[in-house]
């Protein structure tokens, strides 16, 4: 919510009373100087939203403070205009709302356009959340990426390469926001406190690399929009996409990477498919090339890929991953069960890449187990075993 200060006011004074930690307040008002607060200004407070109440007969600020479970002066800031010893019925008045649920809940056949209602959510309530537009895909739409935290070491983690494995972005949604609700109502996770991760970790999330294959798995062609006939003679005229992993041009964007692309590209198909096919050379397709170059201008100590399915660990490539990356993918066995692969037959994909291009750790986590799309009623089972891998890259 957006409050104006007043004079006198404080960061501080806002942190105390909205009990909100400071660094929270600062990274949600990156435009304003938190030291030196200019009357009359706009500020931020993240956590909280604004609600509309009607004065009853009988009212006062202290009643209905005690009713919202909310300090008086709360009350005042965002009724500047009203005399609070003067309160009539019926008047309208305005009451700060403290956030304590989650707005990640409808996950089920999740298009790119719940994904954005819930990212506008989120972005409105927790404005330290930053968005960046880091690409568009074959179709025009936003590869969005989300940053959270104010560390120095940056983390990576990404979710639907693959159309068909949509299900690992209301994982990382569903993450995000329950991240953003412990820091903001100062709760643990796991009996963790997130703030100190917050203050050591830059995360950096894209929860939809390829938003145009979703659609199209959830929606059918209509979603293809003028390259309807085209997926439609890609997938035989089946109108069942559900077997999609390639992006819209039928390029699978998990094997377009320059990692032994041209061993991928010798045994797999060598036109356009619902899967497999690595493209023409290695990055010619928007979503891939927007990861790379993300890649590219930041520092990541570390990526992490979501895929489903299998319940295994993918951590290595040809022996150029670091000692440190056994040491990790062993935390995240323990957290998950899930099982350690260091060498797969497979090549070009974007974890692949990473390792070589900068020795650091990189893993592909095939979540849950079954046949894709995973059905969503394994949502909860898979969102539990992720999660403990999603923390363990906070505090590892
Ligand atoms: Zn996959």
């Amino acid at each position: 919510m957006q409050i104006t200060i007043r004079p006198g006011d404080t960061a501080w004074y806002y942190s105390q009373l909205f009990q909100i930690p400071l660094i929270l307040i600062e990274t949600s008002n990156p435009d304003v100087n938190v030291a030196t607060l200019t009357i009359g200004q706009s500020i931020e407070i993240p956590g909280f939203i604004i609600n509309e109440y009607i004065v009853q007969t009988g009212d006062s600020y202290w009643s209905i403070a005690n009713r919202y479970q909310i300090p008086l002066d709360s009350i005042e800031i965002v009724n500047p205009n009203i005399n609070s010893q003067n309160l009539q019925a019926g008047q309208t008045i305005l009451v700060p709302v403290r956030i304590q649920d989650l707005f990640v809940n409808d996950i089920d056949q999740y298009t790119y356009e719940k994904f954005i209602q819930d990212l506008t959510l989120l972005q409105q309530v927790y404005p330290f959340i930053q968005q960046r537009n880091i690409g568009n895909s074959v179709l025009g739409k936003d590869i969005i990426e989300l940053q959270i935290g104010s560390g120095s070491k940056q983390v990576h983690m990404n979710g639907s390469f693959h159309a068909n494995e949509w299900i690992t972005t209301p994982v990382l949604m569903k993450f995000i926001n329950e991240y953003v609700l412990a820091l903001t109502n100062s709760t643990t996770i796991r009996g963790l406190p997130m703030l100190p991760f917050y203050q050591q970790t830059q995360l950096s999330i894209v929860p939809m690399v390829n938003p145009d294959g979703v659609d199209l798995v959830i929606l059918g062609a209509d979603a293809a929009g003028e390259l309807q006939e085209s997926v439609l003679e890609i997938n035989n005229q089946n109108i069942d996409f559900s077997d999609w992993k390639a992006n819209i041009r039928g390029v699978d964007l998990n094997n377009q990477y320059p990692a032994l692309w041209d061993v991928e590209a010798e045994r797999n198909p060598t036109s356009p498919q619902p899967r497999d096919f690595p493209g023409y050379a290695p990055l010619t397709e928007p979503e891939a090339l927007a990861i790379a170059e993300l890649t590219g201008d930041r520092d990541f100590s570390r990526v992490n890929a979501l895929h489903t399915q299998g319940e295994v660990i993918f951590w290595g490539f040809e022996g150029l991953e670091p000692p440190e990356s056994l040491t990790i993918v062993t935390e995240f066995e323990r957290v998950s069960g899930y099982i350690p692969i260091q060498y797969v037959d497979s090549y070009a994909g974007y974890k692949d890449w990473f390792i070589q291009e900068y020795r650091r750790p990189g893993f592909t986590l095939e979540l849950g187990q079954g046949t894709n799309p995973l059905p969503i009623s394994q949502f909860d089972e898979i969102y539990e075993e992720t999660l403990g891998i999603l923390i363990a890259n906070l505090y590892l």
